[in-house]
């Protein structure tokens, strides 16, 4: 739509991907220089969709802040945080009011820690993210080079790794804005090749963790100290997501500053991009496929076949994130479904250059929009004629009011359980969002008919 306008958008807020990466750090409380506002949104749309308590600090703006500056809200934020939580990492990520008054905090961590001299005080860990010029995969992505660059500059693990060379049994991962399962999943791979990943951030157990007898402020699991200063001695990284550009890529910071071997993969979702990861991974470890992850393989081809009768030449609507539309788009073409329309918020022109890659036969029935809104996703959608809509769950008011279903994938999802343990990556999650994609369409067709069949 030609307005100036975004209404509905098709992102969420950057400190909202800086503050999941920051719970992804063993010990670690994410603090927002701003208004109480953004901590309480950001919170409630972690509890909504992980069904998990989420603390989240804020510097706590107000109007005199917001017109003098807010580094002794900030200092005094920070010694807070430390007498109430004790924890072992401050991860502190700029909102939209403290970046407009061009609040410079580096500087004031800095003097802050200065005051603090030899006084032992967490580590604090900062990530500049402006929502008004990025979204949240752009917050996510500058948090996690901000924790790799923080832990790489480290002088001990400059000493350790001159003293111990690199580790070729360990590899970095940057597994991009996925779920707690999935992060799993991955792990599980990684380990079955007999590699050890190190993953920026692992939030699989902080944000999906099991029932406790007393309230834990700070949830176990993440990413210890140890692990991300052994970060300089892996010899390889595997960054997920080819959406990000050179100044972002935390990958490309270890390249270049470290000499880490770089693996810059799309997110492996469907079965060309999965291959790619594993052939990665036969790379880095220098292992054959493990026959359990062959037979997934096997298994998801012969779906694709069973089920072609079913999805060939239905048409979907594609939107959110850009490197999982990207990746869902590849997809939904291995098995004969048209991607119609691919939309996300995002401002990249990625999400373009990604889809060209697909074959003609596809390239040129897609519709590709950028800087999307849910009012723009609207107009196409309706015009095209989808046979259902993926992604999450904000497209519900849409899938609602054109009568066709949402499969939910991404984030966030709240209105339906389970979110943490959506599976999308590599065979077995591709598999479960297949058999998820064939029975809507399935359900649809059962549904609409006026037969009442019982075999489809
Ligand atoms: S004001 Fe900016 S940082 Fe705060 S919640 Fe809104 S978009 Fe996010």
């Amino acid at each position: 739509m030609n307005t100036t306008a975004t209404k509905n958008p098709c992102k969420l807020c950057a400190p909202l991907g800086a503050s999941l990466v920051f719970k992804g750090i063993r010990g670690a409380i994410p603090v927002l220089h701003g208004s109480q506002g953004c901590a309480t949104y950001i919170r409630g749309y972690f509890i909504s969709h992980f069904r998990e308590p989420v603390d989240i600090a804020s510097s706590n703006f107000v109007e005199t802040t917001s017109i003098f500056g807010g580094e002794k809200n900030l200092c005094e934020a920070l010694e807070n945080i430390n007498r109430q939580y004790n924890p072992e990492v401050i991860g502190v990520a700029t909102t939209c009011l403290s970046e407009t008054i061009g609040d410079n905090v580096p500087l004031f961590l800095n003097n802050f820690l200065k005051k603090k001299g030899s006084e032992p005080f967490p580590d604090i860990i900062f990530a500049s993210t402006p929502s008004y010029s990025g979204s949240h995969i752009d917050g996510f992505h500058a948090a996690v080079k901000a924790v790799v660059e923080y832990y790489s500059h480290f002088r001990e693990t400059a000493d350790l790794l001159s003293a111990r060379g690199r580790e070729g049994n360990s590899v970095a991962v940057l597994p991009n804005f996925v779920s707690p399962e999935d992060i799993r999943h991955l792990k599980e791979i990684i380990l079955d090749f007999g590699v050890n990943p190190v993953f920026v951030p692992d939030y699989s157990q902080t944000l999906d963790g099991v029932s406790w007898n007393k309230y834990e402020k700070i949830p176990e699991g993440g990413t210890s100290k140890e692990e991300l200063l052994s970060l300089r001695k892996v010899s390889s990284v595997i960054e997920l997501g080819n959406s990000l550009n050179e100044k972002d890529s935390a990958g490309k910071f270890l390249e270049s500053e470290v000499g880490t071997k770089r693996h810059g993969l799309g997110l492996p979702i469907g079965i060309d991009l999965t291959d790619d990861f594993f052939n990665s991974l036969k790379i880095i470890s220098g292992r054959k496929i493990p026959d359990k992850y062959i037979a997934q393989r096997g298994r998801l081809v012969d779906a694709y076949c069973d089920a072609h009768k079913y999805l060939f030449g239905k048409k979907a609507v594609v939107f959110g994130d850009e490197d999982m539309v990207v990746s869902i788009a590849r997809f939904l073409c291995e098995t004969g479904i048209i991607p119609v329309l691919c939309a996300s918020g995002a401002q990249g022109s990625e999400l373009k250059k990604a889809l060209q890659q697909l074959s003609m036969e596809y390239k040129n029935k897609i519709v590709i929009r950028t800087k999307a809104d849910f009012v723009d996703i609207e107009e196409e959608a309706v015009a095209l004629k989808p046979d259902f809509l993926i992604g999450n769950s904000k497209g519900y008011t849409l899938s609602r009011k054109m009568g066709v279903p949402l499969i939910r994938v991404g984030f966030p999802v709240h209105d339906r359980f389970g979110a943490s343990r959506i599976s999308h990556l590599c065979y077995k999650g591709t598999q479960e969002l297949f058999d998820r994609i064939v029975n809507t369409i399935i359900a649809k067709k059962q549904s609409e008919s006026a037969a009442g069949y019982t075999y489809m």
